[in-house]
């Protein structure tokens, strides 16, 4: 996610062998009816334990219920609602209508995850499969599952397998600040109906056709962390390439779309050649209804319809970076924010040293991001004694204030100090090598400082310096 407000807001079963290469699958076939704002939808998912601890229960994420009513973890801080229910309050959520392969019930700290017993328990390197029902009430609202004025933004509504934490499955809750989504990959095979006026874009590779009033889109996604679709009655569509790879732009109210849609491919083609290969068969970037900037999935970023014409190629380059940092490259985005964050923001950054003609400098750019973070610092030390820590939950952030200077802007700081003292060669090799060693893994901090520590013995006593709160900038 990109946040390009500066507000200053202090807000306070199946049993079977598994290959260890078999990924997880989700068969879904899902009908979207807008008169109901109803998404149902049949899904069918393997997982395949590969921890060392026999699942007596798993755990699945249920996400649309941090927009019903009266949900404790507020999908929007104070700050933006406003803004995103365009039409006042608005409410959604989803219902498990039947399990099977299991018994199970709703749990969690706000009713955000379903508990699913296995008929039997799911011992190491056995896959376990479930088939469900479900029905989503889609919220009017801009966000990233929620009715927009002009698109339908559909993420995060499916029960996704929470990720393991070592011991068990992690919960987490939805929070205002940051994006909470923590995935392992995974195969979707993704049947997708709703009015033949619409046209979606979407996480992976597929084909549309038409039957009367009603379009189906059949889509394949390999080796993603997550599944997303926007969809719209009112998209026009350019489409290049990159890298042999085809880049679509579905887009709104755009006023430049071939120069976005440029900053797509050129974005694409400059972080494959100094970061890795783009992996994904196609890219995908799509202008919504969205309160932050921009949002990534696996190959499709969202970009916000609000932004000014001269911010878009600098969100399309943050996201872009994304398809390394995240979608890829996987890391714990909601107690590592700065991992993800940090290194897309230096990324764009980069591509904007490169490409002078978007008018935006890397200089010019650090120097922004310095100059907020002392006023930041300034602010936050005068109240709270200074919060500079970067490594924390997403729930301990005082709000999207401090998120935004402790992980974007502090977060791209530590990589420039990082690239200044290690010098051009070893800095890429290290990133370099973080992004071809941890490909497909939700890599710990400790990967990516090692990668850097092995060439610069300085490095780690940077990271530490930036993460824990000690360096002065
Ligand atoms: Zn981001």
């Amino acid at each position: 996610m990109v946040v390009l407000v500066f507000a200053m807001l202090l807000v306070s079963p199946g049993l079977a062998a598994c290959g260890a290469e078999t990924p997880d699958r989700y068969t879904m076939a899902l009908i979207y009816q807008p008169e109901t704002r109803t998404l149902s939808g049949e899904m069918t998912a393997v997982f395949y334990n590969r921890t060392d601890t026999v699942w007596e229960t798993v755990k699945f994420q249920l996400w649309p219920n941090a927009f019903r009513e009266g949900a404790k973890y507020l999908p929007v801080s104070e700050a933006y609602a406003p803004a995103v229910y365009y039409k006042g309050a608005s409410f959604g959520e989803i219902s498990v209508t039947s399990v099977d392969g299991g018994e199970a019930r709703i749990a969690g700290e706000d009713e955000n995850i379903l508990e699913v017993v296995p008929s039997a328990p799911v011992y190491p390197d056995e896959s376990v499969t479930f088939t469900m029902t479900f029905t989503v009430i889609v919220p009017e609202i801009e966000h990233r599952l929620g009715i927009g004025e002009k698109t339908v933004n559909l993420a995060h509504f499916y029960p996704v397998l929470c990720a393991w934490g070592g011991d068990g499955f992690c919960e987490h809750v939805y929070t205002c600040c940051g994006d909470p989504f923590v995935n392992g990959t995974a195969d979707y095979d993704v049947t997708f109906t709703l009015p033949a006026e619409y046209h979606v874009a979407h996480t992976g590779a597929g084909t549309r056709s038409e039957d009367g009033e009603l379009a189906t889109y059949h889509v394949i996604a390999e080796d993603v962390r997550d599944f997303a679709m926007v969809c719209s009655e009112q998209f026009s569509v350019l489409s290049a390439e990159a890298e042999g790879i085809p880049v679509t732009y579905c887009y709104l109210d755009d006023a430049d779309p071939a120069r976005t849609l440029v900053a797509a491919t050129q974005s694409l083609s400059y972080y494959a050649e100094t970061f890795g290969t783009y992996e994904y068969p196609s890219y995908t970037v799509v202008e919504t209804g969205f309160p932050y900037g921009g949002m990534e999935y696996p190959m499709l970023s969202l970009i916000a319809d609000d932004l000014p014409s001269q911010d878009i190629p600098l969100v399309v380059a943050h996201e872009t970076a994304h398809q390394w940092w995240y979608a890829m490259i996987g890391s714990d985005q909601y107690h590592e924010a700065w991992q993800d964050e940090g290194l897309a923001e230096f990324s764009a950054a980069l591509f904007m040293e490169s490409y002078p003609e978007y008018g935006r400098t890397y200089a010019e750019l650090l120097s922004e991001s310095e100059n907020a973070y002392r006023a930041y610092y300034s602010v936050s030390s005068q109240l709270t004694g200074g919060e500079t820590a970067m490594r924390r939950a997403l729930v301990d952030f005082t709000g999207d204030y401090a998120y935004r200077n402790l992980v974007y802007d502090k977060g791209f700081i530590l990589f420039d100090r990082l690239r200044q003292t290690m010098g051009e060669t070893r800095f890429f090799a290290a990133v370099k090598e973080y992004a071809r060693a941890h490909k497909g893994t939700i890599a710990s901090p400790e990967m990516l400082i090692s990668c850097f520590a092995s060439r610069a013995p300085q490095a780690e006593g940077i990271f530490n310096a930036f993460l824990d709160g000690l360096c002065v900038i």
